[in-house]
């Protein structure tokens, strides 16, 4: 079996995705990358009962190599990704609090700190239907220099190294916009400055080092 890693991972992550809430029923879609191929997971099938060989492979510029299940509808999107970026895995769900941020603003801004870890302020894509080369396109606009993007009234979609990381990035994101979302309930959320984004980062870069007790 090809990419029979992958598939796995596909699986054990969709699982995640589905036991977390971060996607309901058939909505969302997972992929992974390993050289010229990609495994992605089926059209029409929930993903918390996915098995390996349900997940198709295809190769980058779209073919289906092996399977017998065509491919997620959005498959166009991720190969957008894939052929544009060395981006090895990418998650994409309909998660409440990310799409209740697609439906309402055009960026996600930086309220907290953590925001560093996706690029910074996350672009809301411009909506085009689903599955059409035009959201492949409008995505990966969203997604330069980032690892996430929302997709204008539809959900989100993460980008990383591998299953892993774009699986806690999307955790990240829907995070992120739950806290923004219940921040505004209670008042004008604070939007941090260059100044102190900046700040974060050199401190990331110079983490304090505490001395050993001499004893
Ligand atoms: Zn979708």
């Amino acid at each position: 079996m090809l990419l029979a890693e992958q598939r796995r991972l596909l699986c054990e992550y969709g699982r995640r995705a589905a036991e977390t809430g971060l996607v309901v029923g058939t909505a969302g879609n997972l992929s992974a990358r390993a050289g010229d191929l990609i495994a992605v997971t089926p059209s029409g099938i929930s993903l918390d009962r996915l098995e390996p060989e349900a997940c198709p492979v295809i190769d980058v510029e779209g073919h289906l190599v092996e399977g017998d299940l065509q491919p997620s509808s959005e498959t166009p999107m991720h190969l957008a990704v894939y052929t544009t970026t060395d981006a090895r895995a990418v998650v994409h769900t309909h998660s409440t609090f990310g799409t209740v941020v697609a439906t309402t603003m055009t960026e996600l801004p930086p309220i907290h700190y953590n925001t560093l870890l996706l690029g910074g302020t996350v672009r809301v894509a411009d909506y085009a239907t689903f599955g059409t080369p035009e959201l492949a396109a409008n995505v990966r606009a969203a997604l330069k220099d980032r690892r996430a993007a929302l997709l204008a009234n539809h959900g989100g979609v993460t980008v990383g190294d591998d299953l892993h990381k774009a699986f806690e990035a999307t955790r990240l994101l829907e995070w992120l916009c739950e806290v923004y979302v219940r921040a505004k309930s209670v008042g004008e959320p604070r939007v941090l400055t260059e100044e102190q984004l900046s700040a974060v980062v050199q401190r990331a870069f110079s983490p304090p080092r505490f001395p050993r007790r001499e004893d």
